[in-house]
């Protein structure tokens, strides 16, 4: 018998390796919807700038908007979350039980399914659309969505500029869907958005 993961969730759907920051912004998932997709992101606040404590701010809905531009802008007001934060450095923060309905995707359809929050874990990388990712991201990633996987019903893995194309472009082009893939060792079909160059199309 080997050792739980510390990434697997327990009953409650909170992983130990986690910090956990629980967020007011949540609600249950609709009845008999059990999480089939993760949903890859990027986020940072102001944009570009890590290493603050903004993004907990941000989903714990205490984010001084008047302490930035961009802020008043943009995010007075809204209420939003994911199940999951990765740091540049690895650390992992975990902000809604994987039971629960993150409010993450918004306006989002996944191969003709729409409300992707509905059958969802969206885990937010600490990065833009400009900046590579960080090793220590990459193994906070395959860990979580290895042990994600194993738990839950998965089927699929898709960035959310592919279930909300048009309206938002992370996790961005620096992300590397190869790679996640290698370091999870999940097949082809978890990943219908990515192709590798020169694959053929998949069927779907
Ligand atoms: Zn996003």
């Amino acid at each position: 018998m080997s050792a739980a993961s510390p990434f697997e969730a327990d009953a409650q759907g909170w992983v130990a390796a986690a910090r956990r920051l629980p967020s007011p912004n949540f609600e249950a998932r609709p009845a008999g919807a059990v999480p089939t997709l993760i949903v890859v992101h990027n986020i940072s606040l102001p944009p570009d700038t890590f290493g603050g404590p903004e993004i907990a701010d941000l989903f714990l809905n205490r984010l001084d908007c008047d302490a930035h531009p961009y802020f008043d802008q943009h995010l007075r007001g809204v209420r939003v979350s994911a199940h999951f934060v990765i740091h540049r450095d690895g650390a992992l923060e975990q902000f809604v039980s994987c039971d629960a309905r993150a409010w993450h995707a918004g306006v989002s359809n996944f191969f003709g399914r729409a409300r992707c929050n509905d059958f969802s874990i969206g885990i937010e990388l600490e990065g833009s659309d400009t900046t590579a990712f960080e090793p220590a991201q990459y193994a906070t990633l395959a860990a979580l969505v290895k042990a994600l996987a194993a738990r839950y019903p998965i089927r699929a893995l898709a960035g959310h500029s592919d279930i909300a194309p048009g309206r938002k472009t992370d996790p961005g082009p620096h992300f590397d869907w190869a790679r996640l893939q290698r370091d999870t060792q999940l097949a082809d079909a978890y990943f219908p958005c990515f192709r590798q160059p020169g694959a053929p199309d998949a069927t779907l």
